[in-house]
């Protein structure tokens, strides 16, 4: 049985049943960058995950951003969205969701990593006791070194599909 298997999946960002988080006590969202709130090497859609995430914002979450990239573009992207950061995380290593929980001072039961990669947003969310949620990329342009990850976690995804659950 594979360990880290995501709490929920969900098409994307825009389809998430946010106030069923919020029900289950959920507070603070952590979102991975880069095919899950934007496009990978693409900075066109933001609009609408910025009205996105200022509705979430009103709703009451606390919200930061979690990226292995690097701190220019983790920067440039949170300083757009007005939400705190953290870059070079090294998801799924547990400091940087320890990080997570500083910026979001929220017990760790109470937030919810949101991302589109399995063996790095959601192990990580999983290990550091978050309720995950797992978005399907944006687009396929991906690096050589993602590309190769996503076909062990296509065969797990499809090995466990009957046990995801949507959201
Ligand atoms: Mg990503």
């Amino acid at each position: 049985m594979y360990k880290y298997l995501p709490d929920y999946i969900a098409e994307g960002i825009f389809d998430i049943d946010y106030k069923k988080l919020y029900e289950l006590g959920i507070r603070g969202l952590c979102f991975d960058i880069d095919n899950t709130l934007i496009e990978m090497y693409n900075s066109n859609i933001h609009d609408k995950a910025l009205s996105l995430i200022e509705k979430l914002k009103a709703e009451g979450f606390t919200l930061c951003i979690s990226s292995n990239a690097s701190k220019k573009r983790t920067a440039f992207i949170a300083g757009y969205f007005g939400v705190e950061y953290i870059y070079r995380a090294f998801k799924p290593s547990k400091r940087g969701f320890d990080k997570v929980l500083m910026l979001l001072n929220l017990p760790a039961s109470e937030c919810a990593m949101i991302g589109d990669q399995l063996f790095t947003d959601i192990k990580g969310g999983k290990k550091a006791g978050f309720l995950t949620v797992m978005t399907k990329r944006i687009n396929d342009s991906e690096s050589l070194y993602v590309r190769f990850k996503r076909i062990f976690e296509k065969m797990i995804l499809k090995k466990y599909k009957k046990g995801l659950k949507k959201i």
